[in-house]
């Protein structure tokens, strides 16, 4: 096992999140404010700076990269990058974290280029409740996206759901069916309190649970032990085994005590937690020394030792981290 990858707490750390990208077609409710403002070009990391952490973190003993963003599918280059990421060698795999719009032009260079795995997020099949979640998303769009994608030769594919009580709560069914009629898998999130979008979000919040039992309305639920590597639990349904139901639960159930990763934000700050603010200004060193990683290195483990034993978010969704999603490598 790599030592050089270990937190305080002995955590192997395997799986890096990078975010490609702050901006985004969309502004869904949970992630972003009505009015955002982006961040100015010269703080955002370039293709080649990426391509050099995502490196410097596949040789110290990272196997798993998610590239997301902000929708990382919107940032020029993002096929090249991936290509040339997937190539590095020790990479056990690259996936990818999309809201799906660019996925019918990109679905097959993608695969092409190397991402074994797609999450693609989906949270209402009715056109003006897309609408409303994602202030300007456009539902067709996206399932031509996931049709495509369907069809493009990754490994799996996931959708993304965050439920919230008065949006989408109501169509959780639904969305499980379609899951099944398409053959992939679904993963049920519970919003997070990060950033202040503008609203209570306390309101809103529907716990993992209460997602589960309304399933298992409609359908037998067998329990999983199955694992993909990141932070959801899985169930099987009994009549269509092809589908997963995962609940990723960062309120309700704590699992920080079997995490694995840590998330770079496109300014090239090293988030040691998703729910804590301490970070490791990467882009400062990775400019200062252009030409050897050993210092990169030596921060990299110093930071990783203070990494801390959880988050704290709880149901009221008070925010704790101003931090928006799309600037937290989601
Ligand atoms: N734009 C891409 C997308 O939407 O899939 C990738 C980035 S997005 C920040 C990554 C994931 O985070 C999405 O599945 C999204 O639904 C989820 N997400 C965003 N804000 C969230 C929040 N406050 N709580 C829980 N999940 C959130
Ligand atoms: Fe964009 Fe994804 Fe955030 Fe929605 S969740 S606003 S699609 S980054």
């Amino acid at each position: 096992m790599n030592k050089l990858m270990r937190d305080g707490f002995g955590r192997q750390i395997d799986y890096l999140r990078m975010s490609v990208t702050d901006r985004c077609d969309f502004r869904c409710v949970y992630c972003m404010a009505k009015n955002m403002t982006f961040l100015p070009r010269q703080q955002v990391l370039t293709l080649e700076e990426l391509q050099r952490l995502a490196a410097l973190f596949v040789g110290q003993g990272v196997r798993k990269i998610r590239l997301t963003g902000g929708e990382p599918l919107i940032r020029p280059g993002i096929v090249e990058l991936c290509r040339n990421i997937a190539a590095l060698p020790g990479l056990r795999e690259l996936v990818m974290t999309s809201n799906g719009s660019q996925l019918a032009r990109l679905a097959r260079p993608l695969a092409e280029a190397g991402v074994k795995r797609m999450n693609i997020s989906l949270d209402s099949l009715d056109a003006q409740k897309f609408r409303a979640i994602t202030r300007n998303g456009d539902l067709d769009r996206v399932l031509r996206g996931i049709e495509v994608a369907r069809g493009a030769g990754f490994e799996r594919i996931k959708l993304n759901c965050v439920v919230m009580k008065g949006r989408n709560f109501e169509e959780v069914p639904q969305l499980v069916q379609y899951a099944i009629e398409q053959g992939i898998d679904i993963s049920f999130i519970e919003e997070m309190p990060l950033g202040d979008v503008g609203r209570s979000r306390g309101e809103s919040f529907c716990s993992s649970d209460e997602v589960r039992a309304l399933i298992a309305r409609h359908h037998a639920l067998l329990d999983s032990t199955e694992n993909s590597g990141g932070p959801a639990r899985y169930m099987r349904l009994e009549r269509h085994p092809q589908t997963r139901i995962g609940f990723i639960s960062p309120n309700s159930h704590n699992f920080c005590g079997s995490c694995n990763r840590v998330r770079m934000t496109v300014e090239g700050k090293l988030l040691l937690c998703l729910g804590q603010d301490d970070a490791l200004d990467l882009r400062g060193l990775l400019r200062r020394y252009p030409l050897g990683d050993q210092p990169l290195i030596e921060a990299v483990q110093q930071a990783l030792r203070r990494k801390p034993w959880r988050h704290d978010f709880n149901p009221e969704g008070t925010v704790q981290v101003v931090r928006f999603m799309n600037m937290s490598g989601g």
